[in-house]
């Protein structure tokens, strides 16, 4: 703005002098983008911004550089070219079923999934219609039989290791299954991470971003990843549902990918020898972890998987159904509270957060009992974390 000095403060305030970076002059360190609106460079940039995604910003909901950059470094790890981010797990979901689904279509999913994504297909969009069929993890033929049928799902949702007792699927089985039935194919890839499962045909790659990619509980995210013609298809669904990933938890989510590979392979290797040491300690029962060989997908778990165990454990804990609460509230290193991924380790009761939707002859096939727990391994000493589960059970009430 020239002849700044005619204009009077309170013109001035509003409208500061701007200290633009000289070319070349670049920050080690993205900064945050914390405007909602930009200013096209003429009438003609804005008509293409308006017309076309990718030619610039106008409006923060939209697309925001802060969220921008996020969205291709994500797009990039899992091995494809373009992404969505959104606010939050959840809701890069919704946007995904939402763009795709119609009233008289179905929708394949596993009972072995996340409780809102059952709660998303089976409760809210079948009130417009959307018809929802569960399939169990161990049985694959009812799967099969189905997109074999004359009404083939539209979509299938699989997730992999699936929430919250880590089963693996047969994601070569399962997306060539469903291809062939011309259905379409979405991962929810949260806990298996970025840096895997990018060579099988999933249409659509989910994940939560308030796990391990922002890694330090303070930021909640969501990501959509796929082909640019698929993200042409979500985007205008995704911005008018208003789930937009705001720039602060976009930077602190990159901020977190810096550090991503480091707390994984920490995290995880915490994870699988807390795995082995449970499985040997008499009031842990059902003892869950991929890399453990008595998990009953073991040998998918070598081959997709990468080595990679991931930073959950889940376990029966062999207690009277009265001692059980007492049990989290003796506990002083892990904290008592839902999800995972993030530095510190948690311990959660599954059946209250992950299975009560179920009936009980589901849940049990699910692997979530009375007494199952999930644990998300942080980064603290293995020592002390094996420490404060023995002590919490000692200190049981009787
Ligand atoms: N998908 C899975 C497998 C999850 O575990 C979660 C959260 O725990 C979500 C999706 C939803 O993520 P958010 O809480 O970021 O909405």
């Amino acid at each position: 703005m020239n002849n700044r000095g005619s204009l009077s403060e309170k013109t001035r305030v509003v409208h500061p002098p701007r200290a633009a970076l000289p070319a070349g002059n670049e920050p080690l360190v993205s900064p945050i983008h914390q405007s909602v609106k930009y200013m096209p460079s003429d009438m003609n940039h804005f008509r293409s911004i308006l017309s076309r995604r990718g030619q610039g910003y106008l409006y923060s909901r939209i697309s925001n550089p802060t969220v921008r950059e996020l969205e291709l470094t994500l797009a990039e790890l899992q091995g494809r070219d373009d992404g969505i981010a959104t606010a939050s797990g959840i809701a890069a979901l919704t946007a995904v079923a939402m763009t795709f689904l119609k009233a008289g279509d179905r929708v394949a999913l596993f009972t072995e999934s996340y409780k809102p994504t059952r709660f998303l297909l089976g409760n809210i969009l079948q009130k417009f219609g959307v018809q929802t069929t569960r399939f169990n993890r161990d049985d694959y033929s009812s799967f099969e039989l189905s997109c074999r049928s004359s009404t083939p799902p539209k979509m299938v949702f699989i997730e992999s290791p699936t929430n919250p007792v880590l089963r693996i699927h047969d994601l070569e089985w399962l997306t060539n299954t469903a291809k062939a039935a011309g259905c379409m194919t979405i991962l929810d890839n949260t806990f298996a991470g970025f840096l895997v499962h990018g060579e099988f045909d999933i249409d659509i790659f989910v994940h939560s971003l308030t796990k391990q990619a922002s890694g330090h509980s303070d930021a909640m995210g969501g990501m959509i990843i796929g082909s640019p013609k698929l993200m042409d298809e979500i985007f205008p669904v995704a911005l008018t549902l208003g789930a937009c990933l705001d720039p602060n938890s976009a930077w602190l989510i990159s901020r977190g990918m810096k550090t991503y590979s480091l707390r994984v392979r920490e995290s995880s290797a915490s994870a699988f020898a807390l795995a082995q040491w449970l499985n040997h300690q008499p009031w842990a029962n059902h003892v869950m972890y991929p890399a453990l060989p008595s998990h009953p997908d073991y040998s998918l778990w070598q081959k997709q998987n990468k080595n990679d165990g991931g930073s959950v454990v889940t376990f029966d804990l062999d207690c009277a159904e009265s001692q059980f609460d007492s049990f989290f509230e003796n506990l002083r290193i892990f904290s008592v509270t839902p999800s995972l991924g993030c530095v510190e380790s948690l311990a959660v009761p599954c059946l209250p957060l992950y299975g009560d939707d179920l009936t009980p002859a589901d849940a049990r096939s699910a692997g979530i009992r009375q007494t199952t727990i999930r644990l998300s391994i942080g980064i603290e000493a293995l020592d002390d974390l094996k420490s404060d589960l023995a002590a919490a059970v000692l200190a049981m009430k009787p």
